[in-house]
């Protein structure tokens, strides 16, 4: 985790040394509600109710056009010659519907899925437990799987290559291996970090594939289902409301509408619309394009501190108090997406729309002023 310091930060090599802090905007305190914003699932959000919004078939599947066009054709063919699904690996930020594909894959194939992550595969046993009671065909879902130890992953490359478990009995000179048959399963890997993942493992994969952060529409199509599940009533220009600040992620879209329906049940008004939504929002203290605290104080450093950039990840990770990791995974990718950011091998640069975004003038823009005059 990174050190919270008011101190000047060391220039980082290849960036440009800090300028002397001007005279900085108060950034307001992070609003009790920022956990709002973030993509990963709450403890809350990972029970059984939260399961009844979960799309459970292809057509309830809004969005990732590319990704299900890809995946509907495997399906198909592997159906056809009565195989498993090849083996396959989703990489996205948290909460774009990695899991929700894989038990959709499970129920398309009409076989079971089994969810688990690398951080519970810390013994080699418990992936050996796992992989044993599969059944043909049945899908095996390993999220997090940059994250597998070694040997979790050394016994994985004959599972996935040949279904086959290799056991090391006894030790030292005595030591002897044997191979069980495994049945024909399909190993789903997700990840926020491709990069991180060994290439022995990523070779292995059949089919790599990306998820996208979802558009305006297609998370508007998203919060009208689920407020549908939820018996929610909310018109069009209302559910949009809440997909422009859901920061192009559908869990966020669906933990967004839930405060916008507790909202309205106080005020006792019986549609949420455009207003009312923006209402909620606004006393949940979430930007009108979804930014919160974190996302507002990196972009305010790199422009008031450091004339908007580059400045390095280790600056940015100790001017917010967030970690390298989540700053690079969670915040950096939407900020990019949206425009607001670059990332150039010098350190982050902030662009003319984050200036807008925040009220603050281009430098050349604050130079020529006076000229002007
Ligand atoms: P990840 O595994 O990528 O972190 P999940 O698959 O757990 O994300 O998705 C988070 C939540 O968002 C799910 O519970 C589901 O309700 C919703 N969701 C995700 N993708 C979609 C989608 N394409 N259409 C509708 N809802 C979705």
């Amino acid at each position: 985790m990174a050190i919270i310091s008011s101190k000047k930060q060391p220039p980082e090599p290849g960036g440009e040394p800090p300028k002397p802090p001007r005279k900085s905007r108060q950034i307001p305190k992070p609003p009790p509600s920022q956990d709002l914003l973030l993509p990963q699932a709450t403890p809350e959000e990972q029970d059984k109710q939260e399961e009844s919004i979960r799309p459970h078939r292809f057509a309830d599947y809004i969005g990732q056009k590319d990704l299900k066009g890809v995946l509907e054709i495997a399906i198909q063919a592997a159906k056809s010659r009565g195989e498993a699904l090849d083996h396959l690996l989703l990489y996205g930020p948290p909460g774009l519907g990695k899991t929700t594909m894989a038990m959709i894959l499970a129920a398309e194939m009409e076989v079971d899925c089994k969810i688990t992550s690398a951080p519970a595969l810390e013994r080699p046993r418990d992936i050996v437990g796992l992989l044993v009671n599969l059944k043909p065909g049945d899908i095996l879902f390993v999220d997090e799987i940059h994250r597998l130890s070694r040997m979790t992953e050394e016994i994985l490359y004959p599972a996935m290559e040949d279904y086959r478990l290799d056991i090391t009995i006894g030790k030292g000179s005595s030591a002897r291996t044997r191979s069980l048959p495994l049945s024909k399963f399909t190993l789903v890997g997700a990840t926020t970090r491709v990069g991180a993942l060994t290439s022995p493992l990523r070779d292995r994969f059949g089919l790599i594939q990306r998820l996208r952060f979802y558009q305006v529409d297609e998370l508007t199509q998203i919060v009208l289902r689920t407020a549908q599940l939820l018996q929610t009533a909310i018109t069009q220009d209302g559910a949009q409301e809440v997909a422009r600040r859901s920061r192009g992620t559908p869990r966020i879209a669906n933990r967004l509408l839930k405060r916008v329906r507790d909202f309205a049940e106080v005020k006792k008004v019986e549609e949420i619309n455009q207003s009312i939504a923006a209402d909620a929002l606004e006393l949940f203290q979430v930007d009108p394009c979804g930014l919160d605290w974190t996302d507002r104080q990196m972009l305010s450093v790199i422009i008031e501190h450091f004339n908007g950039g580059p400045v390095g990840l280790e600056t940015i990770a100790a001017a917010t108090g967030e970690d390298t990791q989540t700053i690079e995974e969670v915040y950096e990718p939407y900020l990019m997406q949206i425009g607001y950011l670059h990332r150039t091998p010098r350190g982050r640069v902030a662009t003319p729309t984050a200036y807008k975004h925040l009220g603050l003038k281009m430098p050349n823009e604050q130079l020529s002023l006076p000229l002007q005059q």
